[in-house]
């Protein structure tokens, strides 16, 4: 399985993350926070199919944008994949002819122009060689986390969270874990505004992985504030964790690795 981070920004720099996507093996999409803004980095027709694990603007910025390059190359809408509740807020706060037009009535029944199916929890999906378990996590909104089988290779990927219990104990269930990608926002002084907002610190981000167990898999570190990155940074890297990566948008991550 290969897993790259979409960069959030222009200036080339790999480090700084604004925004969330991540594309795996090029068929698949995990948020489409910078997607749609950088869509010449990757191939379209390949991308059929996009995950959207919650309705913040750091997750969804670029996605009418990503949907129009869709129809200005003439290519079928990729299947937009989330939870009842995203839908939800997709409807009412995005395309509502307000912010955007209103793409879930737009085009015909053939050729829609979005093209959105419900991920319940726990139910697996599968797609072109890859299964994907959504997973609800702990954030201010509904939000999906995922497990993502392939053939040789099996991930986790936290989403926004903040302290949570599923994941693990699926993740424990599972007979490998390659790597897990698991955010990490704010540098422990922000604990308070960490708990509130349902992200994780590095003290919590410690927490979260000592529920694994069974297993020694990659950790990449992700959603990193850019304003306190170096921070969070220090921080994680004292804490002397195993296998740990601060996860950058110029690496193609594989795994097995
Ligand atoms: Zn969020
Ligand atoms: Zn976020």
């Amino acid at each position: 399985m290969k897993i790259r981070l979409i960069p959030s920004n222009s200036d080339g720099n790999p480090v700084i993350q604004y925004l969330t996507s991540l594309l795996i093996d090029q068929s698949l999409l995990i948020d489409a926070g910078s997607a749609g803004f950088t869509y010449k980095t990757f191939s379209l027709r390949k991308l059929k199919n996009i995950f959207i694990s919650h309705a913040h603007m750091d997750h969804i910025a670029s996605l009418p944008s990503l949907l129009e390059a869709y129809l200005a190359n003439r290519l079928p809408p990729p299947t937009i994949w989330t939870s009842a509740e995203t839908i939800q807020s997709l409807k009412l706060h995005l395309f509502n002819n307000q912010l955007w037009p209103d793409f879930f009535s737009l085009g015909s029944k053939e050729l829609p122009w979005l093209n959105v199916r419900e991920s319940s929890d726990f139910i697996p999906i599968e797609l072109e060689g890859l299964r994907v378990t959504p997973i609800p996590v702990n954030h201010v909104i509904k939000t999906q986390g995922y497990m993502i089988e392939s053939s040789n290779a099996t991930i986790l990927i936290s989403s926004d969270t903040g302290p949570t219990q599923a994941i693990w104990e699926i993740a424990n269930q599972q007979k490998r874990l390659d790597a897990i990608i698991l955010e990490v926002a704010f540098p422990k002084r922000l604990q308070g505004m960490a708990d509130l907002s349902c992200h994780l610190t590095p003290k919590t981000f410690g927490l979260e992985l000592a529920k694994l167990k069974n297993h020694n898999p990659v950790i990449l570190a992700v959603h990193l504030k850019p304003l306190m990155r170096s921070t969070i940074i220090n921080e994680l890297h004292k804490m002397n964790l195993d296998q740990l990566v601060v996860m950058r948008s110029d690496h193609e991550y594989c795994f097995p690795s």
